[in-house]
């Protein structure tokens, strides 16, 4: 099949791909366990200079970055410069850091001396997805290139031209050749490259199914791997929060990226003293969102990227709605060209509906009302999924309770999740393993080889 770059906004089919044949595939397998063996000697200030330089590129080709991406997968354009700034911003980050994160680590035992010496493994897959496409990569890339590994990128099918845009960046940078690779081809293609023995391990980050997937030949083939899966976040509001600012963060924690964010809040729990003026401020904002245009400044809610997602979020409404639950705005697909679907707003959400279970990965919010602080930890906790948490309140006492009993990678108090160069990143339960970002990412893909000297 056809690898096609389509707009979103309009279903214009801007470009396609013949996807790599196994013959190039094994070629360019063979290219990265070669460069690997000479790539893994150089060192930190080399790697360091490279990535300052892609870093450069990111920031001086900015706006020609974001429009490619809004063109390919449909994010209002302030968004994607945004994210390519943070791309360069992740680049510097370890630039300047991988050093130190990296350095050896003495350990006090009976011996001489002993220490900890973190070396890279090798070439590593990434799996990625389309809805941050330059920012998943460059997550992935940048710690894993200045720990000394070498990267092949498989990206999501949809956004072919970022990822040959990326593979350019890295080589524009001075990398040498080989040592950051795209791989144009379909998830169909991931398990041989995964069973190659040249291929030392994996990230994926995407759905659950793949997850699941990857994880699964990986661990026939002992290969370590990092999962970065779906969420359904909720956002916490109690009495002592600032109500205006908790529900303006809302809005935009929800609908960021046009609702397609793995860390996007997704359900939103409110303590009942403050629920109506928040239901009733929630929804105003969430109505009078600027949908359109994707490349227009002002625009806030572009289309989804696909037309399947599209379908696949009309179909969870529906669903939800069938089984009880109540529209309060929105709740269809706009009677236009392109993949655009109305911010929604759902309440009375039944248990076991597609709303309550299941990630929707769309601008739809679901609204709970509780009674206290152990109804609102219950509801949020009874999610399959462990990604991200935000909990609004002024109580430290409440505050307490929500960093220590909230089930997810992280918890931010009066604020929306984000992720950042130097934070940890990642969940547990179902949206997966392992961690990106910081100091903690950069290790995950190392041999942390125990030395002893006597
Ligand atoms: P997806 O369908 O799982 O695709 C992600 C990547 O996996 C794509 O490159 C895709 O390739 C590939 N893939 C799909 N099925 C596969 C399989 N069975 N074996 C191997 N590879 C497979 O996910 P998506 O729709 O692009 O992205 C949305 C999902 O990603 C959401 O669930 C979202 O929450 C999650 N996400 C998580 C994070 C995080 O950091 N936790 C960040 C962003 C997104 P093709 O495109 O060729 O199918």
């Amino acid at each position: 099949m056809a690898i096609a770059s389509i707009n979103p906004a309009t279903g214009e089919i801007l470009k396609t791909f013949e996807p790599l044949s196994e013959a190039q595939i094994d070629e360019k397998l063979q290219r990265a366990a070669e460069r690997f063996a000479t790539y893994k000697r150089t060192s930190f200030a080399d790697r360091s200079a490279w990535m300052l330089r892609a870093a450069e590129i990111l920031e001086s080709e900015k706006k020609d970055f974001a429009r490619m991406m809004t063109i390919e997968m449909g994010k209002p354009i302030k968004g994607a410069v945004a994210e390519v700034e943070k791309c360069a911003w992740v680049c510097r980050y370890y630039a300047e850091h991988a050093g130190q994160h990296l350095a050896d680590k003495k350990i006090e035992t009976d011996a001489k001396k002993s220490f900890v010496r973190f070396q890279p493994l090798g070439p590593v897959l990434a799996v990625m997805p389309w809805n941050f496409p330059f920012w998943q990569v460059f997550r992935f890339a940048s710690p894993a290139l200045m720990a000394g590994n070498v990267g092949l990128l498989k990206h999501a099918s949809n956004v072919p031209q970022c990822a040959l845009a990326i593979e350019d960046i890295f080589r524009r940078a001075g990398f040498p050749e080989g040592s950051f690779q795209t791989l144009l081809v379909g998830s169909e293609a991931v398990q041989r490259i995964l069973e190659d023995q040249r291929v030392v391990a994996a990230t994926l980050t995407g759905s659950e199914p793949a997850g699941r997937s990857v994880a699964g030949i990986a661990g026939k083939q002992i290969k370590k791997t990092v999962l970065e899966l779906g969420g359904s976040d909720p956002f916490i509001v109690m009495p002592s929060a600032d109500l205006l600012e908790a529900v303006t963060t809302a809005v935009k924690a929800r609908t960021i990226n046009n609702g397609q964010s793995c860390i996007a809040a997704k359900r939103f729990i409110v303590a009942a003293d403050i629920y109506d003026e928040f239901e009733r401020r929630f929804v105003e904002q969430m109505q009078a969102l600027r949908v359109g245009d994707p490349l227009n400044e002002a625009t806030e809610i572009g289309p989804l990227a696909t037309e399947q997602i599209l379908k696949d979020v009309d179909e969870q409404v529906k669903t939800s709605v069938a089984a009880g639950a109540l529209i309060l705005t929105g709740g269809r697909k706009l009677d236009r060209a392109g993949n655009y679907y109305q911010p929604t707003v759902l309440i009375n959400i039944p248990e076991n509906s597609p709303a309550s279970c299941e990630e929707i990965f769309g601008p739809v919010a679901m609204l709970f009302k509780v009674q206290n602080i152990d109804a609102a930890i219950d509801l949020a906790n009874a999610s399959s999924f462990g990604l991200g948490s935000a909990a609004w309140t002024n109580d430290q006492h409440e505050q307490n309770r929500f960093i220590d009993e909230l089930e997810a990678g992280c918890v931010f108090i009066n604020g929306m999740v984000a992720s950042d160069p130097r934070l940890p990143f990642g969940g547990i339960k179902n949206s997966g393993y392992g961690r990106e970002l910081g100091e903690f990412g950069i290790r995950e893909f190392v041999n942390v080889k125990t030395v002893w000297v006597k």
